[in-house]
């Protein structure tokens, strides 16, 4: 039996050209991430790690290099055949949140197994095990910090993906909330999902089973 590997990146490079001036964002980063694991991408603001998660999960093209997803090939593909791998293979968790302030935390994670055309997550068991299943009718705005985290991810997990990937989730929360998600997104891991995870934080270094360092859009050994 061959084993699909989750995430694969090989050589990816990611330019930026405005008139005279280029930036070199990622200049050839390769790794995978398998099954059940959880890597951190560290690195100083401005290392490429957004560019990096946007190449991963197809809402930006990489100049060149190839993603793999579930062995499905992501990079060099249009603009719909990405976002049909990303709706069937990848849930994302976003910098800013996942929700939307007029739907309740159900509403919003019905939604998003709506746009993804995949139900087989038993949304009530999502909401359960993130605790939330008692917020199922709330709005947003009457959701604490952490609520707010866990119903963003229950969003990102909807399409029970086989990568989870996150742009700094844990940016702007406290310290209490921030262990939370980590916890889930290690519980996650644990259940066979990839995890991939960008921060500059020590307590998602410490959370991950590797971590992967960005130093001007190289990965250092
Ligand atoms: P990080 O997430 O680690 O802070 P980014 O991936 O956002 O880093 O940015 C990496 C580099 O690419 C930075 O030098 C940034 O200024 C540049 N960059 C990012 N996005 C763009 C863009 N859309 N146009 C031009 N330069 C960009
Ligand atoms: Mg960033």
């Amino acid at each position: 039996m061959t084993v699909v590997v989750p995430l694969r990146v090989e050589r990816l490079y990611r330019f930026y050209r405005a008139g005279d001036e280029e930036t070199l964002a990622l200049r050839g980063v390769t790794f995978q991430v398998d099954a059940g694991e959880f890597l951190a991408v560290s690195g100083p603001s401005g290392s490429g790690k957004s560019t990096l998660l946007g190449c991963v999960a197809g809402t930006d093209e990489p100049s060149g290099g190839t993603v793999w997803i579930a062995g499905h090939r992501m990079s060099h593909q249009p603009a719909a055949a990405r976002a049909r791998l990303r709706g069937d293979h990848l849930g994302m968790l976003a910098q800013e949140r996942n929700l939307f302030d007029h739907l309740t935390v159900a509403q919003n994670l019905r939604l998003a197994q709506h746009l993804a055309r995949q139900n087989s997550v038993d949304a009530r068991r999502l909401l359960d095990e993130l605790g939330l299943a008692a917020r199922a009718d709330s709005f947003p705005s009457q959701l604490s910090s952490g609520e707010t985290a866990r119903a963003g991810l229950a969003v990102a997990l909807a399409n029970d993906p086989a990568i989870l990937v996150a742009d700094e989730p844990t940016g702007e929360l406290d310290e209490a909330t921030e262990e939370q998600v980590l916890a889930l997104l290690g519980s996650r891991a644990e259940q066979g999902t990839a995890v991939l995870v960008s921060s500059h934080s020590a307590m998602v270094r410490r959370a991950a089973d590797r971590v992967l360092q960005l130093e001007d859009g190289i990965v250092q050994p």
